[in-house]
């Protein structure tokens, strides 16, 4: 609401597919050998994933969106759907099922005078790969030490940096790593997806693209690409001073560590 009533434009595309959710007490864990807890399966026509919550399976497939909510939800349908996930003689049984639609959108502006967006107010992206609350946090933190400086004296004109930081790690890594991950899961040719499939065995094998494949992908390294100062990050939890270079070049605690200026 705060954001519609403001002169934003919502950037993006809306995907077009609807994503259906269920969740069965089927314990996919003791019938597929090594699944992981969260677990993203491509066949050459179709992908779903599987992600695993403390009493239930959650099952997500997407769904053609011209099809009623009344055929999305008919019982038989879903059931026909999960016994070719996997066959099962008995009913999965569903003990709760949801349709939504996906959108990779932007705001083009996210302070406006003394009002600021956060979180999916700002940003939304398809929830697959687990970036949109995480970034939401990182919004938050980046926010409130903002405001904080303005609250002590700073002029208001340094939120400005809020955004142009925000905005650039919700573009570049949020909404491109989230559409990368569509397209390999909408992957059909056998070339691209045996050449893909290399790839992830090859950084497992490789502790240094190992360990960037998580930094990445745990949204940490969009805060190193940001920041200039950075923590010790073998620790289980990572410290980060949230200073950019342009922070950094106004008093800020750290000098010319990082690589982008934003
Ligand atoms: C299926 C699914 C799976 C996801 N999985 C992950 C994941 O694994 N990891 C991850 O990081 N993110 C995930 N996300 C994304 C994550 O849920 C959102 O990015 C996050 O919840 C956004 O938080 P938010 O506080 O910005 O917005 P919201 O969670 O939408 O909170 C906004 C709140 O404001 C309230 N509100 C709205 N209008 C008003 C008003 N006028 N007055 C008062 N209150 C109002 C709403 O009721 C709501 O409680 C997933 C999303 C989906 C849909």
């Amino acid at each position: 609401m705060v954001r519609k009533s403001l002169p934003v434009n919502f950037e993006g595309m809306t995907i077009p597919e609807i994503f259906l959710s269920m969740s069965t007490p089927f314990r996919y864990d003791l019938t597929m050998p090594d699944l992981a807890n969260i677990s993203y399966i491509n066949d050459p026509t179709e992908w779903l994933v599987l992600l695993r919550r403390p009493t239930l399976w959650r099952v997500l497939l997407p769904t053609d969106p011209n099809q009623s909510d009344a055929q999305i939800f008919d019982p038989e349908r879903i059931e026909a759907r999960l016994r070719q996930v996997l066959p099962s003689p008995e009913p999965y049984g569903i003990a709760h099922k949801t349709a939504y639609r996906v959108h990779e959108r932007v705001a083009d502006k996210s302070v406006h005078g003394r009002i600021f967006l956060a979180g999916d107010a700002a940003h939304l992206n398809d929830p697959l790969g687990g970036m949109g609350m995480n970034g939401g946090i990182h919004d938050a933190i980046n926010l409130t030490g903002k405001l904080a400086a303005v609250w002590q004296g700073a002029d208001l004109s340094l939120m400005g940096r809020y955004e142009r930081q925000r905005r650039k790690v919700a573009i570049e890594t949020v909404q491109a790593q989230a559409l990368r991950n569509r397209k390999v899961l909408n992957e059909t040719d056998p070339a691209r997806r045996a050449a893909y499939h290399g790839e992830l065995r090859a950084t497992v094998a490789d502790a240094v693209a190992n360990r960037a494949y998580m930094m990445k992908s745990s949204m940490l390294q969009s805060l190193r690409d940001l920041v200039g100062g950075i923590g010790m990050c073998n620790a289980p939890i990572c410290h980060f001073r949230i200073v950019s270079h342009e922070d950094a070049g106004k008093g800020g605690l750290m000098g010319n560590m990082g690589n982008n200026h934003v």
